[in-house]
């Protein structure tokens, strides 16, 4: 730390405007503390990907009703589930009126959109903003976290939160994390298809303002372990895939490539049919599940949302938004229990841990932790889609030929895939969810 530091202290520094640090940002700047949010994309969202679905209950939280006001794209009320071979699908279709309950309910988002509103709310209660601006490094002082420089600029706090996404390179930097392992970390790639709010309605069967999530398994990534996803929002389309790094090489077809696959598939290819690309994005996503937790807390420092690994893949989907949310609320309660305490040690902070761990976020992390090791299985990707498409050819595909009972038709389908590697993969699958 440096003798010629700016003297002017704030009570917290939140590091990156996504869904953690906004939401830790709007409470603590509520309770009355100084905060300051430096973000290095030029505005909140700008930097943020996400494939399309906030589980609405933690924010809901925060901002009862919040979906009146904030512009979420719609809500889902259609989830849909295909197997894809090079030609075909099996969907399976569920709709109900209790996935709109509120409270309940998920809404498709676009961050672009989304996370301005939210830093706004913070803006509102008086967080300060500063944007286009990266923090290099993490300041400390005999021992603990007091600040960030960023450029040449050096800037103090009695606490920092961490709030920089799934690469988190300051909390690497302060040996609070590991940096990523390739095996732990997946890529995700995304197109929105501009259509129109009617044709999309038309194509997908929607009502306005409702809208459909639909995850693809099987072709769409090669045989690779990952999958597609497409959900519908006010006027545009999200769709992408989602692969492990490890994982890239196991088939000749690379990660944009499969993009480019989905968009070409049968089931898919009418859907976007005159749709207009108006943005791409890369992004990574964590894997790893409740193995991969970092140190949470440190002297003068938390870290939250992906930063912090908070982020489940479940194979059939991608949930980190509600447990960002979640991890950025604990924080900022901790941070303001510790500001009233006057105490920033590590000690004190370790509520933070504690408050998680009783929390939805751990309970669910530890429930699916099995869920990374499942889907490492290629069969899942690879083979099952296909057994389903010999199955269902079987059932519906009439043209005059020879008959042949459909028993075994299925049982030389299921023959392909091994009935013991079935029954392992049932039992893992169980055992995983
Ligand atoms: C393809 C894909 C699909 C997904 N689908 C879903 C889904 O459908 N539903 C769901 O719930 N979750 C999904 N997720 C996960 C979800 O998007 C993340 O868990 C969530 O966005 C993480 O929010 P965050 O606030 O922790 O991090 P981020 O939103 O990544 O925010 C981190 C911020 O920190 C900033 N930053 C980083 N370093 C610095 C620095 N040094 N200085 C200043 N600023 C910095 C970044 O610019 C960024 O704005 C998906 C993720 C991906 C990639």
């Amino acid at each position: 730390m440096s003798e010629e530091m700016n003297e002017e202290k704030f009570d917290v520094i939140v590091v990156g405007a996504g869904l953690a640090g906004n939401t830790a940002a709007y409470l603590l700047a509520q309770a009355g503390l100084e905060v300051l949010v430096i973000e290095r994309g030029e505005q909140p969202g700008a930097k943020n990907v996400t494939g399309g679905r906030l589980y609405s209950h933690s924010l809901e939280r925060i901002f009862p009703n919040f979906a009146q006001e904030a512009p979420v794209e719609r809500k889902i009320t259609k989830e849909r589930i295909s197997f894809m071979t090079g030609t075909g699908a099996t969907t399976v279709e569920y709709a109900a009126d209790k996935l709109g309950e509120q409270g309940k309910a998920t809404y498709s988002i676009l961050r672009s959109r989304f996370d301005p509103w939210l830093a706004g709310k913070a803006e509102d209660a008086g967080a300060m903003y500063i944007t286009g601006i990266r923090v290099d490094q993490v300041l400390t002082k005999d021992g603990k976290v007091c600040g960030v420089k960023a450029g040449e600029e050096e800037m103090l706090a009695d606490v920092v939160l961490l709030a920089d996404g799934v690469n988190s390179l300051l909390s690497q930097q302060l040996g609070m994390k590991k940096e990523l392992d390739p095996s732990q970390v997946a890529v995700g790639i995304k197109e929105v298809i501009e259509l129109g709010e009617e044709t999309i309605n038309d194509r997908f069967g929607t009502a306005p303002g409702e809208g459909v999530a639909w995850l693809f398994a099987g072709d769409t990534t090669g045989g690779n372990i990952g999958g597609g996803f497409l959900y519908t929002n006010k006027d545009c389309l999200s769709l992408g895939i989602v692969t492990t790094v490890g994982d890239v090489g196991h088939s000749d077809v690379a990660p944009r490539d499969m993009v480019e696959r989905l968009k070409a598939h049968p089931v898919v290819r009418p859907l976007i049919q005159n749709g207009k690309l108006v943005e791409y994005s890369a992004h990574l996503v964590t894997e790893g599940g409740y193995n991969m937790i970092p140190e949470l807390y440190r002297d003068g420092v938390l870290v939250a949302g992906d930063a912090a690994a908070l982020v489940m893949n479940m194979g059939y989907t991608i949930r980190g938004m509600d447990l960002c949310i979640e991890s950025g609320r604990l924080a900022a309660e901790t941070i303001i229990a510790a500001r009233k305490a006057g105490d920033f040690s590590k000690n004190f902070l370790s509520r933070y841990e504690t408050a998680l761990n009783n929390s939805f976020v751990m309970a669910d992390l530890k429930h699916y932790r099995k869920m990374p090791a499942f889907i490492e299985n290629h069969r899942i990707f690879e083979q099952y889609p296909g057994m389903m498409d010999e199955l269902m050819s079987g059932l519906f595909m009439m043209y005059g030929q020879k008959p042949e009972k459909l028993m075994k038709k299925g049982m030389s389908a299921v023959k392909k895939v091994g009935m013991i590697n079935m029954m392992k993969d049932v039992t893992k699958g169980l055992g995983a969810i």
